[in-house]
C-alpha cells in the first residue's frame, strides 16, 4: 500500500482518526471549504498549463468559472459569498504573479517512489523549471498559514529525488488567502526527521496501532460522531 501525505497527516493527528477514515472507510461529510479549495486549485492548474503567454485575468476567471464546484454549500448565499471571495483571491494572485509567469513543467503531478523502502504517493500542485535548470515544487494552501506541515514538502523532496534523479531545489507553500509564500528549508536534519516520521507512521499502521488521541485535533475532526470522546484515555503522543 502506498502512503500519501494525507494518510500520514491523519495518523499523526490521531491514529484512530486514520483508522476510521482509511481502514473503516468512513467518509468525511460534504464540506464547502474543501470544494472552495478544490475550485481554486483547479483554476490555477489550468492557468499554468495553457498555451497562451501571458494569460489574461479573464483567462484565469474562465478557468475558475469552469471548475467551480457547488458541492457541500448549504445555501445559495453561502456559495455566492465564497465564489466572490475566490474572484478576489485570484485577482490579487494574478496581479502579484503575472509579472514572472511561465507555464509550469507539471501541474497536479502524481508521483510514486520509495522512501527508506516505504512506498509513497504524492501529488505536487505545481513543479516549475527555474532559470538555472533546477526544480521548484509548489503547493497551494487556501487558508491556514499557521497549520501548514512542512513534513509534506520534505517528503515530496525525498520522493521526487528518486523520480527525477536529483532533488528539487525549492520547496514552497503558497497561501492564497494571504498571498504569502513559505519556503521550506530541506536541511539534512529536517530530511532525516521526515524519514523518521514516515517510518514511525508506516510501522504504526502495519502493526495496527490505532490509539485514540484526544487533543486539539478533536476540535476539527470530521469523525467526532463516531468517536466516544468521554471514553478516551488522554495520550499526548502515540
Ligand atoms: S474525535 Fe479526537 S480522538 Fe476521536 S477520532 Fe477524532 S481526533 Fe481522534
Amino acid at each position: 500500500m502506498y502512503v500519501s501525505f494525507s494518510r500520514i497527516s491523519a495518523y499523526l493527528s490521531c491514529p484512530y482518526r486514520y483508522f476510521l477514515q482509511y481502514v473503516q472507510g468512513f467518509k468525511p461529510p460534504a464540506n464547502h471549504l474543501m470544494s472552495f479549495g478544490t475550485s481554486l486549485h483547479a483554476a490555477l492548474r489550468d492557468f499554468y498549463s495553457q498555451g497562451k503567454i501571458p494569460p489574461t485575468l479573464d483567462d484565469l476567471f474562465f478557468h475558475y468559472f469552469r471548475n467551480w464546484s457547488s458541492f457541500g454549500f448549504r445555501s445559495r448565499e453561502l456559495e455566492t459569498r465564497f465564489f466572490q471571495e475566490g474572484l478576489s483571491i485570484l485577482e490579487e494572485y494574478y496581479d502579484r504573479n503575472i509579472g514572472d509567469f511561465s507555464p509550469a513543467l507539471f501541474v497536479e503531478r502524481k508521483f510514486r517512489a520509495e522512501i527508506k523502502g516505504i512506498p509513497f504517493l504524492g501529488i505536487a500542485d505545481r513543479i516549475d523549471r527555474l532559470r538555472d535548470g533546477s526544480l521548484r515544487v509548489l503547493d497551494y494552501k487556501t487558508y491556514h498559514r499557521n497549520e501548514v506541515n512542512e513534513l509534506q514538502l520534505l517528503l515530496y523532496r525525498l520522493a521526487l529525488e528518486e523520480v527525477f534523479g536529483y532533488p528539487p531545489q525549492e520547496l514552497v507553500f503558497y497561501f492564497l488567502k494571504e498571498q504569502e509564500t513559505l519556503k521550506v528549508e530541506a536541511s539534512q536534519e529536517a530530511l532525516e526527521e521526515a524519514e523518521e516520521a514516515l517510518i514511525r507512521v508506516s510501522e504504526g499502521i502495519s502493526r495496527g496501532i490505532f490509539t485514540k488521541t484526544r487533543g486539539q485535533s478533536c476540535l476539527n475532526c470530521d469523525f467526532q460522531r463516531f468517536c466516544e470522546l468521554e471514553d478516551l484515555d488522554f495520550q499526548e503522543e502515540f
